[in-house]
Parts: C-alpha cells; structure tokens; sequence
C-alpha cells in the first residue's frame, strides 16, 4: 500500500517536472537550435561609401523622370550597370531580356561571373523607380526618386560585383547580378501606371528563364532579393513567402557580424509579394531581405513618396546588407566548405511558431500543472479526513 502511494507520487512529482520544465527548456533549445553555425573567418571588402555614390549616380541619370519603364532615365540606367560591369571586366557576359508590358518596352539586366560553375546562386533588385508617390500628401502625381525603393538594391549588387569578381578563383559558384525593370507600378493608394501590377518583370523573367541558362546542365542553389536595403535606421522583417532556412541564415550572418539592430531576434512579420515569389514559383529557393515599409508608424516613412532621396539614404545600411550577402558567399562556396554547416541547400521552409502561440503554451501549461496538483491534494485531504473517520 505505502509502495503504492509512493509510485503515485513519483508520476505527480515527474508530471509537474515535465510541465515545469518543458517550458523553460523550450525556447533556450529554439535558441541554440538558432546558433549552430559560425560565419567563416574572411576580411569583407564591401564598402558602403562606394555604394552610395552608385545610389546616387542612379538618380542623377535623370532627375525629371528618374527610372520610370518606358523612360530615357530607364535606358541610361541600364546603360549604367553595362558601364559599370564592362569596368570590372570588359569581357562581362550579360544579357538582356526585353520585354513588353501594355505596349511599353521594359528591360532585365543579367550579369554572370564564374560560368564554369554548375550551380548558381542569383542577387536580385528591381532598379525602376516609381511613376507616382501614390503615398505623397503633397505631391502625389510627382515621380518618386526611387533612391531606397529599387537604387539602393542595384547599387548593392554593383558593389558585390566588384567585391566578388576580385575572389571568383576561390568561389565555388556562378552568381548573377539581375536587375529587374516593372517591378514598382502596382496599386499602391493609386497605381504607378494605370493597369500594370506589381513584379512584371521578374515574372516575365521567369517565364522566359531557360532562355538564360541550360536546366540540363545547370540548377540554382539560391535567389537572394535586396529591395529597400539603403535607408536610414536599417532593420529587416521576417519576410512570409521567402525560404525560412535561407532567411534565416541571412539573420543568422548578420547577427553574427555585429549587426543585431538590422537583423534583430524578434523581426516584424510580413508577407510581401515582390520580385523574389516568381523564383520560388519556379521552386529556387528565395529570401527577400526588406523593411516594415507600410502603414504608420512605417520604419522608414518615405515609401512611395517624394522623400524617398538621397538625403535618406545610410551608408552604413548600404555596407550592413553588403557585407551580410558578401560574408553568406563565402561560408558556403569559398574554397574550404568543409569548416562551415549552413542549412544548405535551403529547402527546408519551416516557421518557427509565432510568438504569440508560444506565449499561449508557456501559461496554459503551468495552469494545467497547477490544477493537477490542487487535484491530487484535495483527493489527499479527503482521503486522510476519510482514514481519520
Ligand atoms: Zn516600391
């Protein structure tokens, strides 16, 4: 009987541990389970000064239409990227795929280094500018500058080019660089232009693709989105459609780097239909690094608005993103892989449960614990006021 008693115990005693500890266990697994890799040890030669001046001499192309499709400003800015790719090599391959949205010509720009490599990785931005600051409560009919919202990408992958070029012989992928034209026109408070949609370009990009490469011999490891990189008081969101093992790994680099403010533990949630959902349509996959841009109080409260210059713009953003894409190069494909475990090849896309769940679980459990424990005391009381009869 007492053998018995003591056995029952025990399962009470084990039980109110296991629901005492679970919760405590819980996130600090989740935490480590966050930190199972280390940034490889390698000097990163991004700068952020040099890229903002490539920001800069984006919106000084045109300063009366900035890169609105169909524009000169749209041409000279694809022109620019040529100039600047043929100065890190003249023998560069690109490509360009043109294209057509209600009649207006619209053009991508793609730029390949290290072809003999099989697998690719691909560094995308959109680099038109808006047609009108629908989000404006001045001037909503003006052009937006465009010097975050698709500049600032396109200025960062210029940049990685030339960073990247200089250690192609120690890579063991092809990257491209891949600009996107028509990506900025959508139904935002008004559309940029009448009738287009969000992400023309990289759509038609995608359903063009084997124009660009040949699936029998080659397979994409990753696509990599920048848009809105460049603004001040930098700070990512957990992005919905992107990759989560990709996404996170970003953090994860960036973190590790220093950079916690722009890649913080707990990031906004938010779903964002941009330029990297065709690519994991066509199942690469993508990971969108971009900011809370909506609704107030936005973090950076110039999108789709004639603020969105120069003047607000940070190099330190800039060289943030850079060096976070520079630094995931090179621990997965610098010569000696063998030292870095990533979460290559991406695959898997998971969703670490939301905070909000977790909260829910960390009080329901100790209140269950705590209700089989009053339980089993009254039932002891009972019993012994029964024994004292
Ligand atoms: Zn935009």
């Amino acid at each position: 009987m007492v053998l018995i008693k003591k056995t029952y115990k025990l399962i009470i005693i084990a039980f109110i541990m296991l629901i005492v500890v679970i919760p405590i266990i819980f996130p600090i697994f989740l935490l480590l389970n966050d930190n199972k890799f280390t940034n490889i040890d390698i000097e990163l030669h991004f700068n952020g000064d040099t890229t903002y001046t490539y920001v800069a001499d984006q919106i000084n192309l045109n300063t009366t239409h900035y890169r609105i499709p169909g524009t000169q400003g749209r041409e000279d800015c694809a022109q620019y990227f040529i100039t600047k790719f043929q100065q890190i090599d003249p023998a560069i391959n690109y490509m360009l795929h043109n294209f057509t949205i209600h009649s207006v010509d619209c053009q991508n720009v793609l730029f390949k280094i290290n072809e003999n490599f099989s697998n690719i990785v691909i560094l995308g931005a959109h680099y038109d500018s808006r047609a009108k600051a629908t989000k404006d409560s001045t001037n909503p009919d003006l052009p937006v500058p465009g010097a975050n919202d698709g500049a600032s990408g396109s200025a960062v992958l210029i940049q990685l080019a030339e960073v990247l070029y200089k250690r192609r012989q120690n890579l063991t992928v092809q990257i491209w660089f891949l600009f996107f034209d028509a990506e900025d026109q959508g139904d935002d408070l008004g559309a940029g232009i009448p009738e287009w949609e969000w992400v023309e370009g990289s759509k038609q990009f995608v359903l063009e693709i084997d124009n660009f490469y040949n699936s029998l011999e080659e397979n994409f490891d990753a696509m990599i989105l920048l848009d809105m990189v460049g603004g001040t008081n930098l700070r990512f969101i957990n992005e919905q459609h992107s990759t989560s093992s990709l996404l996170n790994e970003l953090f994860e680099i960036g973190r590790q780097l220093g950079f916690t403010n722009a890649f913080p533990i707990d990031p906004i949630v938010g779903t964002i239909e941009d330029d990297h959902v065709a690519f994991l349509n066509y199942r690469i996959p993508s990971a969108d690094l971009i900011i809370k841009f909506w609704n107030q109080p936005a973090e950076w409260p110039y999108h789709h608005t004639t603020g969105d210059d120069i003047s607000h713009i940070s190099n330190t953003s800039l060289e943030i993103t850079g060096k976070t894409v520079e630094q995931f190069i090179y621990n997965n494909y610098y010569d000696n892989i063998d030292e870095y475990q990533g979460n290559f090849p991406w695959r898997d896309d998971f969703n670490l449960l939301d905070s909000e769940l977790l909260m829910l679980i960390l009080i329901i459990l100790p209140i269950i614990g705590l209700a089989v424990v009053i339980l089993w005391y009254r039932s002891r009381l009972m019993k012994k006021s029964l024994e004292s009869y």
